[in-house]
């Protein structure tokens, strides 16, 4: 029986060596992250089939629910999807914590994703970049006074803040810009090259960083299961594997 994985010396992959080349120190690399990281670590993926984004609430889209003429609209019924659809209990898992490891060790300059469930910070990341923001806060937007977020998903709690405003998430809604994009793509500068885990890259503005390395001449890595735009011709290494193991091969 073989076990490809089991021994990486026995098997040289020329896609790992070359990831490992482009990563090495004195390179500090930035850090991409999507829904693979997010699953991997035990939270559902919303956008599979028969996952969050295929079923519908009161008769409407996700897409729609999640927006902020809905969270204006339907502040109950917003909490309530909140509460019943998006609550799940997940804790960062090894690859998280080598991220955090890797800044530490002045690897990693930052972390750009594009899950909102604040596992990077929780895992010990300074510097993250939420681009989509995230549901680990919570905020009144009226007087910005933080609320504790766990305390808000729980049924019941109430939405409103002292002050009288609304307490919502600091999660990008629909009809909401991405305040973080500048500072997501401001990465393409200060990185030497970037790492993509588990995103297949095809939520835009968020999907172009790749491309703005690439175009830089600075190397790309993608670790996905499933190819993606970036693979083969298009310039960046490859590799369709797992991240827990790949991120192993990678930095142990
Ligand atoms: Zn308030």
């Amino acid at each position: 029986m073989t076990r490809p994985d089991a021994s990486p010396a026995a098997s040289p992959d020329p896609a790992i060596a070359a990831a490992r080349t482009a990563l090495a120190p004195p390179a500090r690399f930035a850090v991409l992250t999507g829904a693979g990281m997010s699953t991997e670590a035990g939270v559902p993926d919303f956008r599979s089939p028969g996952g969050l984004y295929s079923s519908r609430f009161h008769g409407l889209h996700p897409e729609t629910v999640l927006s902020i003429d809905y969270l204006r609209a339907e502040p109950e019924r917003f909490y309530e999807y909140l509460r019943t659809r998006l609550a799940f209990a997940a804790e960062p898992d090894d690859s998280y914590r080598m991220l955090a490891e890797l800044e530490r060790a002045g690897r990693v300059g930052a972390v750009v994703t594009q899950n909102i469930d604040g596992l990077h910070l929780a895992a010990g990341s300074r510097r993250v970049i939420e681009a989509h923001g995230t549901l680990a806060r919570f905020s009144c937007e009226s007087c910005g006074r933080a609320a504790d977020a766990a305390g808000m998903m729980r049924e019941g709690a109430p939405i409103r803040c002292g002050c009288g405003g609304l307490i919502r998430p600091e999660v990008v809604l629909y009809g909401e810009g991405l305040d973080e994009i500048e500072a997501a793509f401001g990465v393409v500068d200060e990185a030497d090259a970037l790492l993509v885990l588990g995103t297949s890259l095809q939520v835009y503005p968020i999907a172009a960083i790749p491309q703005l390395f690439l175009r830089a001449g600075k190397p790309v890595v993608v670790v996905d299961r499933e190819p993606t735009p970036y693979g083969g011709d298009a310039g960046a290494i490859e590799i369709n594997a797992g991240i827990g193991a790949t991120l192993r091969r990678l930095f142990a």
